[in-house]
């Protein structure tokens, strides 16, 4: 992609509204624009980033065993007061009216249509286990929408909802998910906690967030230290007995604000170990059992052949919140630090001096070269000076940078720079490729 027919809008300050660093780096850098309070445009490097960030959430549901599906942004307000939740859910609901006078809403979760879906079709215990998935916008007219796409008020999520035909099975099923999003927050550079998190009414200890560190998180959390230095878990496990790694995490002590006991955590935990900080909710994972299959009457028949309500979960991802948390992660004073797998663009080439055409060409040949290599490129061919150059690619955080100028095509080299280290070699392009991997 050639940065002089591109669009990247970037500014050399940020409004001063935007008070988070993510938030105002992603301004700076074009990612978005704000079009109303809580609401974004997605600008050509922000969806970028978006894509990939919403592959890796995909990749993993499905690695999990979890099935990709696509319900609409608009539902019957009727739907909802099956499950008594229209009236409950209050303001933070966008409800809206047809030509007709019926009464829609612009979905904020996914339960009840779900539930929908599955009663319309599944009706033994023989297609479960079931668990569907989709990524799709929700709106919740937030009471302060701050943070930029960190509480947005439309934004991206990944809710995913399994179907079990008891408690044991859908334990199982909740496993799936806490496996999934423990390797998908890893694949992203994030180091992401399951803390316990309150399950409301409905009680029993199935809900756990999954919390980034950061000291501008919403949320006071309190966690044994050595949860956050724990790998990630990773793919190649047995998807049917995940009892164990969970195990090993859950005994641990972990909680938000909400669910904090402090005596628990000074006995469970060495005092070398507590920690206590802010943290920015990712992820939420929730086992409700029948709280909407049965006034909703999702039925399955058992073996025996009598029908039984059947178990539910649900697992959130906040897919366009999740590139907040990633910058507010890996960022310095001069821009963002993408990590490899999310990062907009692989490489940027830089041009030292676009009018002459040895250098033009030498520029090409590596694009074409980086290119052929399976490498995301972003070339800057703009006449602008080196200097607003370097500081354009430090700010979009793209992870290598690889500088031609006249010098380097006299001697058959390039510059090579990591973003995250600023580590700089000059070698020949190939060798330089090869540092690039
Ligand atoms: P919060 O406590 O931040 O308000 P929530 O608990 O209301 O979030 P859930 O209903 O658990 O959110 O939704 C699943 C995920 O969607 C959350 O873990 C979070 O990552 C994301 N999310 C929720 N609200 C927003 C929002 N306003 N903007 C961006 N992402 C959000
Ligand atoms: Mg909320
Ligand atoms: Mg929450
Ligand atoms: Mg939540």
């Amino acid at each position: 992609m050639r940065l002089s027919r591109y669009f990247l809008p970037t500014l050399k300050e940020a409004p001063s509204d935007a008070q988070i660093v993510s938030h105002q780096l992603m301004l700076r850098a074009g990612m978005i624009k704000q079009e109303a309070a809580g609401i974004y445009a997605w600008l050509p490097l922000g969806l970028r980033v978006l894509n990939r960030i919403e592959q890796i959430v995909r990749e993993e549901q499905e690695r999990a065993g979890a099935v990709e599906l696509l319900m609409p942004t608009l539902q019957l307000a009727d739907l909802w007061r099956e499950s008594g939740r229209y009236d409950a859910y209050g303001p933070e609901m966008l409800r809206i009216t047809d030509r007709h006078e019926r009464e829609l809403l612009y979905g904020p979760t996914n339960e009840e249509m779900i539930t929908d879906i599955f009663r319309g079709f599944v009706k033994s215990y023989k297609s479960l286990p079931l668990n569907l998935f989709h990524i799709q916008w929700k709106f919740r007219d937030e009471r302060r929408p701050r943070f930029g796409v960190m509480r947005g008020r439309e934004f991206l999520m990944k809710d995913a909802y399994s179907f079990d035909i008891d408690e044991a099975a859908a334990r199982r099923a909740y496993n799936r998910m806490f496996v999934a999003y423990l390797n998908t927050f890893a694949r992203m550079g994030l180091k992401a906690v399951p803390m316990r998190a309150d399950t409301g009414p409905i009680g029993g200890d199935l809900s756990h967030e999954f919390i980034v560190l950061a000291e501008t998180g919403e949320s006071q959390v309190f966690c044994d230290k050595t949860l956050v230095e724990m790998a990630a878990p990773g793919g190649d496990v047995d998807w049917n007995d995940l009892q164990s790694i969970v195990d090993q995490r859950t005994s641990l002590y972990a909680a938000t604000e909400e669910m904090h006991d402090a005596a628990a955590f000074e006995s469970q935990t060495a005092e070398a170990d507590r920690l206590t900080a802010r943290g920015i909710e990712v992820g939420h994972i929730f086992y409700f059992g029948t709280k909407y299959s049965a006034p909703m009457k999702a039925r399955v028949a058992g073996p025996d052949g009598a029908d039984t309500d059947v178990h539910m979960g649900s697992y959130g991802v906040g897919v366009s919140r999740l590139l907040g948390a990633i910058i507010e992660a890996s960022h310095d004073e001069a821009g963002i630090i993408w990590p490899d797998a999310v990062a907009p663009f692989d490489v940027v080439v830089i041009n030292l001096r676009a009018n002459d055409p040895d250098v033009c060409q030498a520029c090409e040949a590596a694009v074409e070269a980086l290119e052929a290599a399976g490498k995301s490129v972003l070339y800057d061919d703009t006449d602008e000076r080196p200097g607003g150059k370097f500081a354009t690619a430090d700010l979009i955080g793209i992870p290598w940078q690889l500088t031609i100028g006249p010098k380097g095509v006299a001697e058959g080299v390039v510059e090579l720079k990591r973003r995250a280290t600023g580590e700089k070699t000059t070698a020949p392009l190939a060798q330089a490729m090869e540092t690039i991997g």
